[in-house]
């Protein structure tokens, strides 16, 4: 018998991984559509997400709300979560070991979820999905391909309140970034036509993430 999400969020609750267990009020695993075509990833819970065991659901989340909201979703039709499940105390970044300890727990959100398009929210998610250096600022709104899904990169909602707002030009960014999600929703699934493996298909097969449009001259692999 094949494990469900609900069986992985009750493993993940009593997670003793990393030192993060002894600080948190509770494992924040995510929340949504458990077979989503559309999974948001965020950085880490923060203090209302470790009280309330929801992730985005403080100021942040009440952002990401609004511009799912301006694309026709709720929060019931995606899957959020995010690279870390235990709030870091002072909402001070992941540590590296923090992170690789809790790295299975997204790995099978991912696989049982299955979701056609990944949205990275902010800096650290992107970095570390797209397993680059690159500015969220330089990869927002673009689309990379990684083994049959689309990556897109967007701003996190809480640099956007803490940088002006709807005022701000960011903001108009995000905005755009949400209307290219929706259009990548929209598009038909291709189903590739089955081909004989040729042993130069199946190399190709294991390799990096590609942009689908190009990024520069960077080239961006995955975790
Ligand atoms: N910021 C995040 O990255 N995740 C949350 O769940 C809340 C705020």
């Amino acid at each position: 018998m094949s494990v469900t999400l609900e069986q992985i969020a009750a493993e993940a609750a009593a997670c003793p991984r990393c030192r993060l267990r002894e600080t948190r009020t509770q494992v924040v695993f995510g929340v949504g559509h458990p077979h989503a075509d559309l999974l948001f990833i965020g950085e880490g819970p923060g203090f209302h997400e470790d009280k309330q065991g929801e992730p985005f659901v403080g100021a942040a989340g009440q952002l990401l709300n609004r511009m799912l909201s301006e694309i026709g979703l709720r929060r019931e039709d995606v899957y959020i979560a995010n690279v870390v499940k235990c709030r870091p105390p002072g909402n001070r970044d992941p540590r590296p070991d923090e992170i690789e300890a809790c790295t299975p727990w997204l790995t099978e959100q991912i696989r049982l979820i299955d979701p056609r398009i990944v949205v990275t929210l902010g800096n650290f998610a992107t970095r570390f999905i797209l397993d680059t250096k690159a500015s969220i600022s330089r990869v927002r709104g673009r689309r990379f391909d990684w083994r049959g899904r689309s990556v897109i990169p967007t701003f996190h909602p809480a640099a956007i309140l803490h940088g002006g707002g709807e005022r701000s030009s960011a903001f108009r960014s995000l905005q755009a970034d949400f209307a290219e999600i929706r259009r990548a929703l929209d598009e038909p699934i291709v189903v590739p036509e089955a081909q004989p493996a040729e042993p130069a298909d199946r190399a190709g097969a294991t390799g990096p993430a590609v942009a689908a449009e190009d990024p520069g001259s960077e080239q961006l692999g995955l975790f």
